[in-house]
């Protein structure tokens, strides 16, 4: 009792000296917040008309969903990409807020923002699989934590869907893809992943989760080694998408 009065007290002290900024435009907020009810209307979600493939909207706002020119030609190995906004603006920096600065708290309320998701929904449950898209280790050493595991833990904790994290794993990098373009990535990515534990995934549904979708290159690749691996289907969710 004395104990949560204490605590209750060094919060209101806090939040009085120290009060609560959203972490987007650092303007106060409430504690409950870490990004402003402004900043999240600010977000800029997906609609359609979109590719019905790899997801990406279309510039033109008129007309229905079909399939883009690049899935037309490309061999793609996963079934359905979506995102669930634009990568820029709010999105952008809660994103690189959460990834480079280490805010992961951030990761609740990104998380939420893909549990939330109406546009196309996923039957979640429908999942064999959850999988988030791996880091090296190396990279992973260096970030402290791999921000797709984040995002994939809070939606398969939602929808009671297994996450595996340990059986994709990222076995080659070559340097951050940042600078790159789509054929360089697709060359950056080539045999950089690999699949252990392969019997869990024979005639499997998984659903791959990463932050950003860009390129299309590497969770194209990650799709690539687990149907090569007898996977049933992939799909792919992400938080966001460049375009
Ligand atoms: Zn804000
Ligand atoms: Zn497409």
């Amino acid at each position: 009792m004395l104990q949560g009065l204490r605590l209750m007290l060094l919060d209101a002290f806090l939040d009085f000296f120290f009060p609560t900024r959203c972490f987007v435009c650092r303007k106060e907020t409430v504690p409950t917040e870490k990004i402003c009810k402004t900043c999240s209307s600010n977000i800029k979600y997906i609609s359609s008309p979109i590719c019905i493939q790899c997801g990406i909207p279309f510039l033109s706002k008129i007309g229905r969903d079909h399939l883009c020119g690049a899935c037309l030609t490309s061999k793609l190995y996963f079934s359905k990409a979506r995102a669930v906004g634009y990568y820029e603006g709010v999105l952008q920096e809660a994103i690189h807020q959460f990834k480079y600065n280490k805010k992961t708290f951030l990761a609740k309320h990104l998380g939420a923002l893909m549990i939330n998701y109406e546009f196309d929904p996923f039957d979640f449950k429908s999942y064999d699989f959850i999988v988030p898209i791996p880091l090296h280790f190396k990279r992973l050493r260096e970030r402290g934590f791999n921000q797709a595991l984040s995002l994939a833990g809070y939606v398969g904790k939602r929808y009671d869907t297994p996450v595996d994290f340990t059986s994709l794993r990222r076995i080659r990098w070559e340097g951050p893809q940042i600078n790159l373009g789509k054929i360089a990535r697709e060359r950056n990515v080539k045999g950089a992943f690999a699949l252990y534990n392969k019997n869990r995934f024979t005639d499997k549904d998984v659903l791959l989760i990463d932050d950003v979708y860009t390129s299309g290159a590497t969770v194209n690749e990650c799709a690539k080694v687990l149907k090569k691996a007898g996977v049933a289907s992939v799909d792919v969710f992400t938080l966001s998408r460049a375009v």
